[in-house]
């Protein structure tokens, strides 16, 4: 969702009349997006502002503008406090904003004594001053449809990211997200439909739809009622998208129509990222979740009954406040019933302003470090078999990356899995979708021939 975001604070900067510099030392603007899901992003934003702070004295010393403007969910969460804690940045902003930027960026840089800033007129806005120099903080969740106000630049690349539903309503104990994205909103099926079918006649040919909680999409208007499964249905008609991912989803918003869906359109691609997070249904149960073990295994079992090729995958939580020796034993043996052809496995950080910050049995650092070493091998273990079972398959591949020799050409499987081609003319290959002859597999690599 970040990388989305990201694209299109440039699409807006481009398109409201500033151009991409190659080195910070040219930047009078720089914007930094952060991600508040686990402790260490926040700390990093700082310690990049510090280096920021320094450039923009140097910067200033040359009587040159550097303007510094930090979004995301660090920036939401943080609010006022950023600012406090960091006085040379201008701009903070949430990620319902950033459709705003390019008037917050007018606006700080002229000084308020001429003038001539420019009018803000959003209700959440906060005006600070430094040196009559306005500092805007810009964290609302705004009413309005911030999708509409952002454009959408032609690419190059074939693979686009397409936000549907932002937000989240499941207040899983552990996670900051329904605080600094907000409540769940789903976006207008056709005004995505219409972003998709832009995207196709730019040449983009895979789209991965994206969402907090994407599989609980659901938009209604007077004539229509769209449900997740119906939006994928509808984004696989478009002439000239051949694949589809999405992400995140949730095991309580699986439906049977979504689960026939993969069965059905070729163009949705047989991978299924869908976080368990734990293995024991007490822990899954102080986490939030909204579902037992056997449920997720039913879902599992179920998708696997109509997609008995499907690549699972699913995200982990070790450490969980109340996670005894048994507990973690059991999400061992869900990941031995699943065997996932990838996953995502962290320790527990607790995230402030969240329940589980204050539940009691919080779990040594270090056992949390041996339970997720023991995890991650044996996930590890399972990836590994899983690309070396794709041995003398052969995979549809999207390259679009060079590789680090120059006879390299990198790519995607149909199972999000990474593919390297060697040969003498990566140019011939790059941007499109071939067949490829797996003749060999690691941990995190697969490589091939083209078959013709
Ligand atoms: S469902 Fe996902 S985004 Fe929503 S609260 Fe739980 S972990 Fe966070």
């Amino acid at each position: 969702m970040n990388v989305y975001d990201s694209d299109k604070v440039s699409a807006l900067l481009l398109c409201s009349g500033m151009s991409k510099v190659e080195e910070l030392d040219d930047a009078d603007v720089v914007v930094l997006n952060t991600c508040h899901v686990r402790e260490k992003a926040k700390h990093k934003v700082y310690t990049e502002l510090g280096y920021l702070r320094e450039r923009k004295e140097a910067r200033f010393a040359e009587g040159k503008p550097f303007i510094i403007a930090v979004g995301g969910c660090v920036a939401q969460a943080e609010g006022a406090k950023m600012l406090e804690r960091a006085p040379f940045v201008d701009i903070v902003f949430g990620p319902h904003t950033y459709n705003e930027l390019p008037n917050m960026i007018r606006s700080v840089r002229k000084p308020t004594d001429d003038g001539d800033h420019v009018a803000l007129e959003t209700a959440h806005l906060e005006i600070f001053f430094k040196n009559k120099r306005p500092r805007l903080l810009n964290i609302g969740f705004s009413s309005e449809d911030k999708y509409k106000s952002l454009p959408f630049l032609n690419v190059e690349k074939k693979s686009a990211y397409l936000a549907i539903q932002e937000g989240c309503d499941k207040f899983c104990t552990y996670c900051v997200v329904p605080h600094t994205r907000g409540r769940e909103v789903s976006r207008d099926a056709q005004a995505i439909i219409q972003e998709a079918k832009s995207m196709a006649a730019s040449g983009v040919c895979e789209i991965t739809l994206l969402g907090q909680n994407v599989n609980s999409y659901r938009y209604e208007d007077v004539s229509e009622k769209w449900l997740f499964a119906d939006l994928i249905r509808a984004v696989c008609e478009i002439d000239g998208i051949k694949r589809v991912f999405y992400t995140s989803s949730h095991p309580v918003d699986v439906t049977l129509d979504l689960i026939k869906a993969h069965a059905e359109l070729p163009q949705l691609m047989p991978f299924w990222h869908l976080p368990v997070q734990s293995g024991s249904t007490n822990v899954l149960r102080a986490m939030n979740r909204h579902y037992s073990v056997d449920d997720y295994k039913r879902t599992v079992d179920n998708i696997r009954k109509y997609n008995p090729d499907i690549a699972m995958c699913s995200d982990f939580i070790v450490g969980f406040p109340g996670e005894d020796d048994e507990a973690f034993e059991q999400t061992l043996e869900l990941v031995r019933y699943v065997n996932y052809a990838q996953a995502f496995s962290f320790k527990y950080s607790p995230r402030p302003n969240t329940v589980a910050c204050d539940l009691p049995d919080q779990v040594d650092d270090s056992v949390k470090a041996e339970r997720l070493a023991r995890l991650q091998s044996l996930l590890r273990e399972q990836q590994t078999q899983f690309n070396t079972n794709c041995i003398g398959q052969t995979l549809s591949v999207l390259f679009q990356k060079h590789g680090k020799c120059s006879n390299q050409v990198l790519g995607k499987s149909q199972f999000m899995q990474s593919v390297v081609l060697h040969t003498p003319n990566p140019e011939m290959y790059m941007n499109s979708i071939r067949n490829v002859f797996i003749t060999g597999a690691t941990l995190s690599c697969l490589e091939g021939r083209i078959v013709n």
